[in-house]
Formats: structure tokens, sequence, C-alpha cells
């Protein structure tokens, strides 16, 4: 294996509407994710206001700490865009910036092919510390810059992805000094849900060790458990090392790993369901219509959902899905017999092989909920025909978080009931979130009553 990447690079975004949470900065990952297609690797991301003295500190300390610092924002003409003087400040310390005649020249012109005048205020935009040089923006006024401190590349350019982007590859990259692409830097992932993170991570053991290569990283993100991988050497065997991670991953999860990459749980049990010529209806309440969104979302769909049923009131229930008032007076809308029922008669009324029925307590909190269903209860049944006959599998989970998330989390776990399912799983795969009944006498304390 060859050795890890020698150009660490530090970002930095610029701007009040960033650090005030009114604009997401897109240019950071946009940025890392071409660096790192370049053998580059992005070891630090910053973001600060419109101040002058916060951007000279951070371009002190990030240039100490990177050997290419790429900056984007703040090189408008109004008084708040400050990176020019803030570069000046930290590049050519008591140096007046200065005016750069042939940007003056290219900015009028700018402006006369627009029919305009230049405003007076755009001047500003001509001006550079005196050991950068100016990089031409063909998509706006804003030229960017480049220039050295120490042995930190630096380059600054446009916030707007629209001239940063192709300034970035067209005007800037060209200019510096990058290492050979002999190292490539490739990365996957591999998705599951059902299990906690630290199982999880329990499962993948030395994998996860930071000095290896595949590099293994866990995210979690709307209940979906990610294994992130990063492979650094030369293509072939990156290539390779890549492959062989992700699929030990895999296995390591099984049977709880759905897919790769921007594979999603519904794609997934979409395509076993496909291969197997089965076909799907849903009947939901709680999610009201959320599992359905999550099937239909997948392009193809149409070759195995038949459709859906969202009956919300307990009328409703019992109109059309035939919910048995009686089950519903007795137990209750949250209940395994309104749950099965309502599998059961999706799957009679739409002919389809397998149903889906949802039934729960999404949220908020309120104060008549009984002690045994508390907020996040969720009875998810999943009918199918198999050979001549039928069956009916219905799990109690109690999904932690808000309204939507408890929702979200609901319409996912049934899918992955699903897909276990199909790959022809036990019925008591454990499943995160399931609720366990506490034993009234758990064996130890029986034991420990006897000696
Ligand atoms: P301009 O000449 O447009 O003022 P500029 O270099 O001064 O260019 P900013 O004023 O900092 O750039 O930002 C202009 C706009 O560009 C922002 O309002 C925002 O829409 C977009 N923008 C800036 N930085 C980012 C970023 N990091 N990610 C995504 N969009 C950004």
């Amino acid at each position: 294996m060859s050795g890890a990447p020698t150009m660490r690079a530090a970002l930095l975004s610029i701007g009040d509407e960033l650090t005030l949470g009114q604009n997401i900065d897109t240019n950071s990952p946009w940025i890392a994710a071409q660096l790192a297609e370049r053998s580059i690797i992005t070891v630090e991301q910053r973001t600060v206001a419109d101040d002058r003295a916060a951007i000279a500190t951070a371009v002190a300390e990030l240039s100490l700490r990177a050997d290419l610092l790429i900056i984007t924002g703040g090189l408008g003409p109004t008084e708040d865009d400050l990176t020019r003087e803030a570069l000046g400040d930290v590049l050519t310390p008591g140096q007046a910036l200065i005016l750069d005649d042939e940007v003056l020249r290219q900015i009028t012109a700018l402006f006369r092919t627009r029919g305009r005048d230049m405003p007076q205020m755009n001047c500003k935009q001509a001006m550079r510390p005196c050991t950068m040089k100016a990089i031409r923006n063909f998509n706006g006024t804003a030229p960017g810059l480049i220039g050295r401190l120490g042995v930190c590349q630096i380059v600054s350019l446009p916030g707007p992805p629209r001239e940063m982007q192709p300034m970035f590859i067209e005007q800037a990259l060209p200019h510096l000094a990058l290492p050979p692409v002999k190292d490539v830097v490739l990365a996957g992932s591999v998705h599951q849900l059902g299990m906690g993170e630290s199982d999880a991570a329990q499962r993948l053991g030395v994998m996860m060790h930071r000095s290896r290569n595949p590099l293994v990283g866990i995210t979690v993100s709307d209940a979906i458990v990610s294994a992130r991988v990063r492979a650094t050497g030369v293509y072939d065997r990156a290539t390779r090392e890549l492959e062989e991670t992700l699929a030990e991953i895999e296995q390591r999860w099984q049977p709880y790993s759905f897919g790769r990459d921007i594979t999603t749980l519904a794609q997934s049990t979409g395509a076993l369901l496909r291969r197997a010529g089965r076909t799907l209806a849903t009947a939901e309440s709680c999610t009201g219509g959320w599992l359905g969104k999550l099937v239909v979302d997948v392009p193809g769909s149409s070759d195995y959902h038949r459709g859906g049923w969202v009956p919300y009131s307990n009328a409703m229930k019992s109109s059309q899905l035939k919910v048995p008032a009686s089950f519903i007076e007795r137990c209750g809308a949250v209940s395994e017999p309104v749950a099965r029922a309502m599998a059961e008669s999706a799957l009679a009324q739409s002919g389809a092989d397998d149903a889906l029925a949802i039934t729960g307590i999404a949220g908020p909190p309120r104060d008549d909920l009984p002690s045994e269903k508390p907020l996040g209860t969720v009875f998810i049944a999943l009918a199918r025909k198999r050979g001549g006959s039928a069956y009916t599998l219905v799990r109690h989970f109690i999904f932690p978080g808000d309204r939507l998330t408890v929702r979200d989390r609901a319409a996912k776990a049934a899918l992955q009931m699903l897909r276990f399912a199909l790959l022809d799983q036990p019925d008591d795969v454990p499943l995160l979130w399931e609720f366990v009944a506490l034993d009234p006498n758990p064996p130890a304390i029986r034991s420990h009553a006897r000696t």
C-alpha cells in the first residue's frame, strides 16, 4: 500500500449569513470532494462571520495547519466584504492593498457589456495584497486571489457557488502545485437499520481502528446507521480494498445491512419484492402515508406496489379496512389486534402478497396516555401470503423522538420487517426500539431467592 496523501487542505467559509444559520455552507463539501479526487485530504473546515480580525486569525491559524487553504466568500464590493483586507493584514502586514489595473479594466469592461457604468464601489474588487495574484471571474465581478503564506498555498474565491465552482476548476487548480495523482482517495458506505450504533461498532471491531486503511467510521442519520469507508492508495489497490472492506461490513452487519452509498431501504426492499415476484399493499394510521411515500419514491415501484389506505380516524379504520369496532373499543386503536386486522384486510382487499400496517401514538406528549402505551408506542403488522396459506406477524415498538421522528422510524422499521421476511429471516430478529416486556420474575432473582 502506498503512503497516505501528503497534501492537507483547510477550508474557510466566510459570511454572517453562514454563521447565523441563514444559509447552509454548500461550498465546503463541494470543494472537499473535488480535493479528495486529487489526493488532497481536507483536515479542517471553519466558518467565520464578516469580521476582519476573525478572518485574519482564521487565515493565520489554518495556514499553519494545512498545505492548502481555500477561502470562499467576502470578495464582493460592499463594506461587509472583508476577505481582501484580512488577507492583506496577514500576508502583507502594515502594507496597503494595491490597485490591480488589469482587473479594474476587466470589471469596467464587464459593466459596459451590461450597458452600465461601473459603480465606484466596485473599484474595491480590483484591490489585492501585493503578494497575491488576481484570478479572473468569468461569471461575476468578484475576482479571486491566489498567493502563499509560508508553505501554505492560499486561494480566495467568491461565495456564490455558480461563480466559485468554475473559478476553482478552471482558474485556480491550474495555478496550484498539487501532488501527483498517484494516490487516490475512494469513498463508499454501507447502511443498516435496526441495530444500535454501539452494537454496529462492536460487530466491526478492529475494522474501526483509526490507523487502518481503508479507514472506517460510523455515522447515524434519520435512524440509518452508516459505515463510511475511505480507501487511500494507488487506484487498483484502493478500489480492491474498498470493495473488500464494504463487503466485510455488509457481512458483519447481516441481516440489518440493506445497501451501499445512495441505496435506500425502500429501494433494497423493493428490489427483493421484484425479484420474488411479490406485491405490496400498505395501511397506515399514524404515519399518514409516509410508508407509501418511501415506497413510491423508488422509480419503478409500480412493479410491486399495489397502493394503500391511510385511515386516521377509528371510523375510517372500520369502514375502509373492516377493523371490527369491538377491537378498537376493547383494545384501543393503537393495539396488536387493530394492527393485525388492518394488515389482513389490506392483504385481502388489495390482492397483494404482502401487506404492512402501522398504528401508533406519534405525539406530541399528552397527559391522558395510559402507562402501558407511552408516547412512541407503535404496532406494525406484516400480513403475508405464503403458498396456499397466510400468516401475520405483529411487532410492538416504542420509538423515541418527536412526532416526525416516531413516524419516520415506524415507516422504516416496517420496511425492515418486510425485508427480513423476504430474506426468510426468523420473525424475532431483534430490532432496536422493539418493546420487550420485563419478566416480572426474572430468572436471576428467582435463583437468588432460592439460595
Ligand atoms: P458577492 O460578489 O456575491 O458579494 P462574495 O464573494 O462577497 O460575492 P458573499 O457575499 O460572501 O460572496 O456571498 C454571496 C452569496 O453567495 C451568499 O449570499 C450565498 O448565497 C452564497 N454563498 C456564500 N458563501 C457560501 C457557501 N459557503 N456556501 C453556499 N453558498 C454561499
